[in-house]
């Protein structure tokens, strides 16, 4: 570390969990952000001024002006640019801290991308807002070894999990399967700011104490809070002794066959068919009526959001029209389905 860095962290420095070998360790780290949006922007901007030294940001979305109220990087020019927040996300992480090294990734995470988006990093954010990706950050993060922080968040509500391979429990300990039918999703059930900052926040902390060797001292549980209410929870979260990810070692996520959305050939449409899901149609079209022409009947309903037209069947099966980039469908998927 030179004078300069000395200067630059000295608050930090102060602080005795990071001290001078803890500064010097987050210099040298490398951290995955997956998923720029709220949380991911906010974690990106927090450890690019932490000082951590290399960041790679992966994201498949366009920065909207519906985003720029919780979504901390991001500027007016960026939504009226449409830039990929990857794109944006470098170049504003630039403007905040020339020393790190920004790799901005406009992707959709995938089993057959995991490797060379996350596989040299030393811990991974989850800045996401679905479980598929979820599910696919767990498995390969356990299968490598590779401390990884699950945080979400909608309306007014948050919560966060540190999973440390071999140490704490993963989520699939905790949560074997993805939920069914659709979630509520920020699109749908909208999301203030404060828990977007409050939960990413916990995940910053929680990366930093990893990165500076205190991995022993992050406790197997998940944190829930509601910044509207005020009400803040701790729930300890045990391993399973029978967990099939970080116990058997079973990583069925990073089987690229298991996922894949499929382009309809001729069709300018993308299928979604990665997994079983039973959806209520008539609930999630109470859902996305304030939001767009929407119809539904019990087999399947059929939401406008020009210039897309998605059609969802009761099996979570969906049909994106209007696109034949599968990242752009999943993304809407995870969007309005949840
Ligand atoms: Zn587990």
């Amino acid at each position: 570390m030179n004078a300069a860095d000395r200067e630059r962290y000295s608050r930090q420095i102060l602080f005795p969990g990071i001290g001078e070998p803890g500064q010097e360790a987050l210099l040298r780290a490398h951290v995955a952000v997956v998923g720029a949006g709220a949380l991911g922007s906010f974690h990106a901007a927090a450890l690019a001024r932490a000082g951590v030294g290399s960041l790679t940001i992966v994201d498949r979305d366009y920065v909207e002006p519906g985003n720029l109220h919780r979504q901390w990087l991001f500027e007016e020019s960026d939504a009226a640019e449409a830039l990929p927040k990857a794109v944006a996300a470098e170049r504003r992480l630039a403007r905040i801290n020339s020393q790190v090294r920004v790799r901005g990734m406009v992707a959709d995470l995938t089993a057959s991308n995991l490797e060379d988006l996350l596989g040299g990093a030393d811990l991974i954010l989850d800045g996401t807002d679905n479980f598929d990706a979820r599910y696919l950050i767990n498995d390969f993060a356990v299968s490598r070894g590779i401390p990884w922080i699950y945080g979400a968040a909608v309306g007014s509500y948050g919560l966060t999990m540190p999973v440390i391979p071999g140490q704490t429990a993963c989520l699939r300990c905790v949560y074997p399967e993805p939920p069914s039918g659709g979630q509520p999703t920020c699109e749908t059930a909208g999301v203030l700011n404060a828990i977007v900052s409050a939960v990413a926040s916990l995940q910053v902390a929680a990366a930093l104490r990893i990165l500076c060797g205190q991995s022993a001292e992050v406790h197997s549980r998940i944190t829930t809070l509601d910044v509207w209410t005020g009400a803040i929870r701790q729930i300890g979260a045990p391993r399973d002794p029978e967990c099939p990810c970080c116990a058997r070692r079973q990583f069925p996520y990073l089987e690229e066959s298991r996922r894949g959305p499929i382009t309809l050939c001729g069709r300018n449409a993308v299928q979604i068919a990665e997994r079983e899901r039973p959806i209520d149609l008539l609930q999630l079209k109470a859902r996305l009526e304030p939001l767009g022409e929407v119809r539904a009947n019990e087999f399947a309903l059929r939401f406008l959001t020009p210039p897309y037209e998605m059609t969802i069947f009761a099996d979570g099966r969906a049909i994106v029209k209007g696109t034949s980039d599968p990242g752009i469908a999943r993304s809407l998927y995870a969007r309005y389905v949840g």
